[in-house]
This record gives structure tokens, C-alpha cells and sequence, in this order.
């Protein structure tokens, strides 16, 4: 590989990782709506205190997602990733009913 080739091929690595990059920050973006059709079913919510009490009896005021087992960023995001929710993020003090212990 000549000099500059291997400088333009250094160039579009970093080009394509930004894009990369740009991507994953717009699709991290987009927030769960609790009217979301999934969001419904499980009975998801923002704020783990609005959970519904009488449907989810085993709802507590202290689970919510930063604590979940299927929380899949940092303990202090105030958004973050769920599996359940593919593309779309839910809110740290938020909950829905596959709500599980860590560890
Ligand atoms: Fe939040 Fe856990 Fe429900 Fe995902 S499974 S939305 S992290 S409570």
C-alpha cells in the first residue's frame, strides 16, 4: 500500500466511524412512548411511582430501570437501553412489569 494510499484509506476509516457514530447517537435519541403499543403491554411508565399498582401488585417504588437486570447503560443515565425496547430508549426511573432483580 503507497503512502497515500494508505492515507486515504485512514481517511474513510474515520469518516465511516463517525458516521457510525452520528447513527447510533440519533438512534439513541428516540424515547420510548409510553403509549407505545409494547410500552402498553407491559405496562411501562416513566416514573416508577406512576407504575399501576392494582394490575402489578409486586410493584415497588424502588424497582425501576437504572436497577433492572436488562438495563444496558450506566446506573446514573437518565435514559438508557432495554432489550424489550430495541431502538428506543426508556428512562432511568422508569419501570414496566419484566422488571428483574440484578445478579
Ligand atoms: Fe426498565 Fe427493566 Fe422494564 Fe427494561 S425491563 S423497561 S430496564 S424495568
Amino acid at each position: 500500500m503507497s503512502h497515500t494510499d494508505r492515507r486515504t484509506f485512514m481517511m474513510q476509516v474515520a469518516a465511516c466511524g463517525s458516521l457510525l457514530a452520528a447513527g447510533s447517537q440519533a438512534m439513541a435519541q428516540a424515547r420510548l412512548d409510553e403509549k407505545d403499543p409494547q410500552a402498553v403491554a407491559l405496562g411501562y411508565v416513566h416514573d416508577t411511582t406512576k407504575a399501576d399498582k392494582k394490575k402489578f401488585p409486586k410493584h415497588d417504588n424502588s424497582q425501576k430501570c437504572t436497577n433492572c437486570a436488562l438495563w444496558q447503560s450506566k446506573p446514573t443515565d437518565a435514559w438508557g437501553n432495554c432489550p424489550l425496547f430495541a431502538g428506543k430508549q426508556v428512562a432511568g426511573p422508569g419501570w414496566c412489569s419484566a422488571w428483574a432483580k440484578k445478579g
